[in-house]
This record gives C-alpha cells, structure tokens and sequence, in this order.
C-alpha cells in the first residue's frame, strides 16, 4: 500500500455520490489491499449506507468482508438498515454484534430502536428498552427520543409520554418528538397541551402543528396557529398548500399558493405538487395552464414529482393531448406513477384500447406494473366494455406478477361483469372471491342490476348491503330507481318511507366551473346567490332553444342517476346545467366548458349537453364521479355508456 494510493482512494472517497463510482472505489481498493484499512472500510461502509441510494445491499457485502468490526461499524450498518425497506434486517445484525462481544453504545440503541418503529414492532421495541435500561442508556437523550419515537410509531401513547418525562432535559428534538408522537396517535389535544408547554421551539416545531393540525384535518387550527407564527419558510407553506389539497379546500389551496408568491417566497417541489393536486381535483384547467408556465420558467421541468403532478392534472381536468405531451416529454424519466397517471387518464376517457396499448408499451419498457396501475387498467376496460380484456389482466396480475388482487381488483372485475350486463357471471365471482366482499363490491353490483333492470338479485344484492352498511342513502336511491323502472310502486314508496324514518340522508350534488380565476359551486335547489340567478335565467333561454329543436325532458328516466338530486321539476334545475348555463353566459364563445361533478351525471342531463354541443357548437367536458364525457357535435365521448 503505497500513500499515493491511499491519498487517490480518500480524495475519491470524498466526490463518490453514485453506486457504479461506489463499485469502482470498491475494486481500487481490493487491488490495492486498501480495503483491510479500517478507516477506509468504514468510509466505504458509510457512503454505502448514508449517501449513495439504494445501497444498502451492496453496505451488507462490504460489511461481511470486515475482518473483526468494531462498534462503530456495526452502528454505521445498523442506521443504514433501518432505515432501508426492511428495517427488520437491522435486529440481526444486532444480534449478531452482541454474539462477536462487541459492546453495544448509545448510538446503537438509538439506531436500533429507530429499526423498531420503523418496522412498527413493539415487542422488540420493548426488548430493547428493557437492555437498553441494563446497559445504562436509557437516559441519553437521543435514546429517549427514540423511545418516543418507537411508542408512537406502535400506537402507544403512554408509553411514549412515559419516556418523554423520563428524559431530564428535554431539548427542542425531544420535545419535537413527543407532539409528533401525540399527532401519530390521533392525540390532538395532546400535542396542543404540550406545544403549549414548550419552553422554547423552532420553526420545525411550528410547522409540525401545521402538518399534524392537517392531517388531522383540522383546517381552521392550522391557519391559526399559521397566522401565529413569528416567521415561516418554504415548508410551512408547502405544508398548508398540501394540507388544503388533501383535505379538498382547493380554493385554499390556491389562495396559499398565491399568497406565498406574492410575499417572495419560491415554491418548492412539494408546494408545486400541492397545488396541482388541487388543480387535479377541482378541475382546473386554467389554473392548471398558468402553473404549467411557470414550471418551465422556473425549471421545475426535470423534477420527476412535478411532470407526474402535472401530467395528472392534465389527464383529470379533461386535457388528455396535454396530459400526453408531459408524458412524451419525461421520455426515459418516466416512472410507475407516469405511466399509471396516463393509462388512468385514458380508462376516463373510455379509451380503453389505447390504455391497454400504453400498459403493454409499459411493460415492454421494462417499467413493472403494481397494483394501482392495475386497477387503472382494469377500469379502463370497464369503461369501454372490455370485459375479455379485463379478465385477462385480471389473471395476468398475480400469475406474471405475483401481485394478490386486492377487494379494489375484485371491485373492477364485478364492475366489468355487471356493466357488460354478465349479472351471472358478476354474481358467481362475488360468491367466489377468497376475501370477504365488502359494500363496495355489493354496490357495484346492484348498480349493474340497476342498468340491467334485474330487480330479483337487486333484492338480494341489497339485503346484503344492509347488514354491512345500513344507512347509506346511494343504496336506497338505486334500489327505489330500480323499482321505479319496473313499475313496482308500492316499493318504491316503502323504501322511499324507510329512508324518511330512519332520516337517511342523500349525499348533495354539487357542480364546480372556473370562470376568471373564480370558482363557482352550483347546488340544486339553492337559488339565493347571484351567480345561480344568472345561471338559472340562461337556462331557461337555452332549454326553450332547445325545444325548439326537439328536446323532451327525460324526467321519468332515473336509470344512471346513483344519487338522484331531486326528481321532477328540480330535474330542469340539476347543478350540472346551472354550471354549464354559467358557462354559456359567462365564457367567451369558443372556449371549452369545462365542469366537475361529485355525483355521476343523470340521463336528461347528459341529453341537454349533447344538444347545446350541437344547436350551441359548444364544446363541453364533464367530469362526474367516475369519468369524462366529453361532448361535441351532439354526441358524448363515453357513447352513452357510463
Ligand atoms: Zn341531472
Ligand atoms: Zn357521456
């Protein structure tokens, strides 16, 4: 071993950030016998576990040929395991160092115990406390924040306020520790009381009240304690645009996103992807386009999570040629979201043969398939009555790729089955699934009874609901509409009398339309605010327009509607028409109206935009529940089937 060599292996050591210049080091340092130096075996062993990425298997290789390695290389591993995918990895390599008698150190058990909550373990977590206890550790401060930790991550929240007293001086880690623990254990008044007690925080504290307010969903909290702050900085802003979009205050959401440019502030990956999100689900394009803009100018464009954020939104505000050029864009960066975010985007849009195009060009690319990407197949061929398609996907998951199918797979094969009108067929799987079909499952199928008029295993269909789920009013409306399109009076008015006895509920329909940077919500019945006024008074000059060319209201037909609004007159008001009348009114001519439902849309509905697509020339696109309908000259995209 000559100094230039050891010189030339530390100065690489230093710039090595990837697994291939990691190897090539590795090999430098065999041919030279650098690598029985302990201090360059450590070095190697760090790099592995901590900087280079998905390492950790290659750290195990170099570990094992360590002769006699000492604590710190035991905990260099440790950390790096625990850490990694399977974090249980980690107790046998503890084990292991105490077979060698190498004595554990603080650093061990902080590691180790971090291996426990990862891995949600209790009973080893408690394990270790108790040696850690033995060996005297207990009381470092990092290793009692590792307690806490390990006790939240096991739902233990004695347990975890228990250690954190134990600690005798808490700092500001400690203290950070023990109310994320309060948040992890659905403890808000906890963390409240403690951060309350805090003898000093810093701004992670604060932005942790933030995130734990957010995903508790305790919205107004969070702009409170938000407006409290005495500064904040790129993650509290990301924290409550993300919170906002998860929580589907998109108006916040956007609002927060504004807000923060126009203070100065840049926005992050993680406040980007937010904001799509939200753009995603309250369908807006426009909004959509102008943060696309900026994702240029910025030079937002090469970050992975940011095309995926984009490309959804796209493919969910009813622009599937855009959402296809963000995807043709990533070329070779493209991952397993990319590739499901568009086959999902095409199952919306009905088109399911070219999803299935794009998930053989998927495999092919050697991208593998998981099970969301499935289930975006599997609905792509049920929107488009794929049913051999559909089945063949369904097997080719756990055969080719040993993915179990999960209740939602099983959901799309009944969906599949029962929208192709197989009611049988759909039965017999239901009976056959190996897991306990759930309401879901029933409920998608007594909607296909619904579409198929079978009223005989509607009947039995909804016993079945009504042990599992008793109170849900979709299932009641669908069964009362089934009656209905049988003529079975007297049954629809019992079900229509069991739903007012037992004060069920029917889940609002609502529809959203961006005008300027505005959103408007339109709710059926609601008449008091001006831009219903507005909507209302287009609307009636549009239906006597299309009357004229021969529109008859399709009010006794309620086959589609799983949530029927209101029936009869209130059918001329439903909130997909006041949005689309608004529109009319409102948009410059030309421009696509774009609109989103929360329910799926009813049959007079879907009549009146194929007629205001043709008498108006308008370009509409729909978004319901479920899909898009995108109408043009006086026909939807899904051919009526939806
Ligand atoms: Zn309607
Ligand atoms: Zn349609």
């Amino acid at each position: 071993m000559s100094s230039s060599s050891l010189q030339l292996c530390l100065s690489s050591l230093k710039a090595c950030k990837t697994i291939s210049s990691l190897k090539q080091i590795h090999a430098y340092a065999l041919k030279t016998s650098l690598d029985s130096d302990p201090f360059i075996a450590g070095q190697l062993l760090l790099l592995s576990t901590a900087t280079v990425a998905d390492a950790i298997d290659y750290a195990r290789r170099i570990f094992v040929h360590i002769p006699g390695p000492d604590a710190f290389m035991y905990n260099t591993l440790i950390r790096g395991l625990s850490d990694s995918e399977s974090p249980q990895q980690s107790f046998l390599t503890y084990t292991q160092m105490r077979r060698c008698s190498v004595t554990p150190d603080s650093f061990s058990f902080a590691f180790i115990l971090k291996a426990a909550a990862n891995f949600k373990s209790l009973n080893t977590g408690i394990q270790l406390h108790c040696q850690a206890i033995n060996h005297g550790f207990n009381t470092h401060l990092f290793v009692q924040t590792t307690l806490v930790s390990m006790y939240a991550e096991c739902r233990q929240i004695d347990s975890a306020q228990k250690a954190f007293e134990e600690t005798p001086q808490p700092n500001v880690v400690a203290w950070n520790a023990i109310v994320t623990a309060c948040f992890r254990c659905d403890d808000v008044m906890c963390a409240e009381s403690l951060f309350n007690r805090m003898p000093w925080r810093n701004l992670t504290s604060w932005n942790l009240m933030l995130a734990g307010y957010m995903k508790a969903g305790e919205m107004e909290s969070a702009r409170r304690t938000f407006c409290e702050m005495p500064q904040t900085d790129p993650v509290s802003w990301s924290t409550m645009i993300v919170g906002f979009a998860h929580n589907g205050c998109f108006d916040d959401a956007f609002g927060f996103f504004r807000e923060m440019q126009r203070l100065g502030t840049r926005p992050n990956e993680v406040s980007l992807t937010g904001v799509l999100s939200a753009c995603a689900q309250a369908g807006a394009f426009d909004f959509g386009k102008i943060l696309h803009g900026y994702i240029e100018k910025a030079g937002f464009c090469g970050i992975v999570s940011v095309s995926n954020a984009l490309l959804d939104t796209y493919a969910k505000c009813g622009n599937i040629g855009m959402a296809r050029l963000v995807f043709n864009w990533m070329m070779e960066k493209k991952t397993i979201v990319s590739w499901t975010s568009m086959i999902a985007g095409l199952a919306m849009y009905g088109h399911g043969e070219e999803a299935i195009d794009l998930f053989q060009k998927m495999e092919e690319s050697g991208t593998r398939p998981d099970g969301v990407t499935f289930i975006s197949i599997l609905y792509a061929c049920s929107h488009a009555g794929l049913v051999e398609q559909g089945s063949l996907h369904f097997h080719k998951m756990e055969e080719i790729y040993g993915i179990k199918p999960s209740v939602e797979h099983y959901g799309c094969m009944v969906d599949i089955y029962g929208r192709a009108g197989l009611l049988d067929k759909a039965y017999e799987f239901v009976k056959r699934m190996p897991i306990e079909p759930n309401a879901v499952i029933w409920r998608t199928l007594l909607g296909a009874c619904s579409i198929h008029g079978n009223v005989r295993l509607a009947e039995h269909v909804k016993k079945k609901l009504s042990s599992l789920d008793p109170d849900n009013s979709g299932d009641h409306v669908l069964l009362s509409n089934i009656y209905a399109v049988a003529g079975k009076w007297k049954d629809v008015a019992s079900v229509r009398r069991l739903m007012t006895d037992r004060k069920i509920k029917k889940t609002p329909g609502w529809s959203m339309i961006e005008v300027d940077k505005e959103f408007y919500r339109f709710v059926v019945g609601d008449g008091g605010n001006s831009a219903t006024k507005e909507a209302l008074e287009k609307l009636g000059e549009i239906i006597l327009r299309l009357k004229v060319e021969g529109y008859i209201p399709e009010i006794g037909s309620v086959l589609h509607d799983i949530e029927e609004e209101e029936k009869g007159d209130a059918v001329s008001r439903h909130s997909e028409k006041l949005a689309v009348a608004f529109g009319m009114a409102r948009l410059c001519e030309g421009s696509v109206i774009r609109i989103v439902k929360n329910l799926r849309v009813c049959v007079d509905c879907h009549l009146v935009m194929k007629l205001i697509s043709k008498v108006y020339r308008r370009e509409i696109v729909v978004r319901d529940r479920s899909r898009f309908h995108s109408f043009k000259d006086g026909s939807c995209s899904c051919q009526d089937y939806w």
